[in-house]
């Protein structure tokens, strides 16, 4: 089989010599008892850079080895793109979340011998998933592998808006030392409403990882937590996201992007949050209407945004959100620790040893099997497209 995969960049200074921790800790297990990916082998060093073009996900010895062929670019944007020439005659595609490869309907058609899309990570909105229903092209995602990196990102970044860090860290950076500018939007989350869209592995996650700040949560979801679960959080369940932002100083955002929650952080449901909320959105940048939130921290109707998710990405040089006032901005990072890459590598993988030896995708990291939404794709998405617009991309210059 051919096997194209798009990852990001190599560092601009060559890939490191060496890292700054030699070992990563040991996880054994989900929160919800799901083990780790467990491929048969792996031909990786843990704790190293895989997610970048020469990193190749440790997959080329394991694919050259059963004959296969591997071609990797990060090269995946505009007219004549090597993604693109590469993807006529591919059988799999794997791509990352993080340097998306859009794989949209047009080039689904250009690619007669594509069966499979494989995420490198959690979030599969880079792929028209009604086109791979149409089209009978599989769509799998390692499910949980980077939920808690996000999470950690999330509560990093919560902390960091409401106490302001960004401005204080670039006072220290001038070589300045007025504590008055420091600190005269610095806030204690102590005692404030925190809120998720959202209570999946991420959204739960953030929540427990909050919980010790002395704060009062909240969420709404599709789908009902547990009631121990509610107990054990002291947690409010809102029946409607406006429910929910009426009431949070923090809002932070964790569904998938799919049609129901494309644009769904629009300039009405902005209008219809606290005055002065802080909104973090770490799950995708098409689930917030970009305009309207830079114009709501222009006006104040909110005091900060902060997030590492972006439409299209990379981000064009030009994207408002670079420039606007009070963000807390990352490119898309929380997903791809180092820690992560090495779980997402292996969940790769594992998925791929699945498909050589026909054996059936674990259901967690199933999003579309047989032109239909399964597994996590079913509990998690609804049908259609939200890949529109991602030619933007390539407006992108490499700086
Ligand atoms: P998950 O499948 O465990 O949870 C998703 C939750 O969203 C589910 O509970 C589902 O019921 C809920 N949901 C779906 N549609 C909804 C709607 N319209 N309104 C309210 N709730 C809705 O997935 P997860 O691991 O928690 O990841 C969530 C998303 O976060 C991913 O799909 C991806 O977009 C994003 N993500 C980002 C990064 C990153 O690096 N920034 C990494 C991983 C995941």
């Amino acid at each position: 089989m051919k096997i194209l995969c798009v990852l990001y960049d190599n560092p601009k200074k060559g890939m490191p010599k060496k890292y700054p921790l030699s070992k990563l800790p040991v996880i054994k297990k989900y929160p919800d008892g799901q083990t780790l990916p467990t491929p048969k082998g792996r031909d990786f060093k843990p704790g190293t850079l895989l997610g970048c073009v020469s990193g190749e996900l440790g997959l080329r010895k394991f694919l050259q080895k059963n004959g296969h062929k591997l071609v990797v670019t990060s090269d995946k944007d505009g007219k004549g793109c090597r993604a693109d020439k590469e993807l006529k005659d591919a059988d799999i595609v794997i791509s990352q979340p993080f340097w998306p490869y859009y794989l949209t309907r047009e080039k689904m058609e250009s690619a007669p011998n594509l069966k499979y899309a494989i995420t490198a990570g959690i979030g599969s909105d880079h792929v028209d998933l009604q086109a791979a229903m149409d089209h009978n092209i599989d769509v799998y995602e390692v499910t949980y592998c980077n939920s808690r990196s996000v999470a950690e990102h999330i509560v990093m970044m919560i902390i960091s808006l409401v106490r302001d860090y960004h401005n204080q860290h670039a006072i220290v950076n001038r070589g300045g030392w007025n504590i008055a500018d420091a600190v005269h939007r610095s806030y204690d989350v102590e005692g404030m409403h925190i809120g998720t869209v959202a209570a999946g592995r991420i959204g739960l996650d953030a929540l427990r990882k909050m919980k010790p700040f002395g704060v009062h949560l909240h969420y709404f979801d599709k789908h009902r937590l547990p009631k121990s679960v509610e107990k054990e959080l002291n947690l409010k369940f809102h029946s409607s996201v406006e429910s929910l932002v009426k009431v949070c100083d923090v809002v932070t955002i964790n569904c998938p992007l799919h049609p129901e929650t494309e644009n769904l952080f629009d300039k009405k449901m902005i209008s219809k949050m606290k005055k002065g909320a802080y909104i973090v959105n770490t799950a995708r940048g098409k689930i917030c209407n970009k305009q309207a939130i830079a114009a709501a921290l222009k006006s104040g109707q909110l005091s900060g945004y902060a997030g590492d998710v972006w439409f299209p990405q990379p981000a064009p040089n030009d994207h408002i959100w670079r420039k606007m006032p009070h963000h807390g901005m990352t490119p898309h990072t929380s997903g791809t620790s180092l820690s992560a890459q090495t779980r997402y590598a292996d969940g790769v993988r594992e998925i791929l040893e699945c498909i050589f030896s026909r054996k059936q995708v674990r259901k967690e990291y199933t999003i579309v099997r047989n032109g239909e939404l399964a597994g996590t794709g079913k509990h998690s998405y609804t049908k259609g497209n939200a890949t529109g617009g991602s030619k933007e991309a390539a407006r992108y210059k490499k700086r």
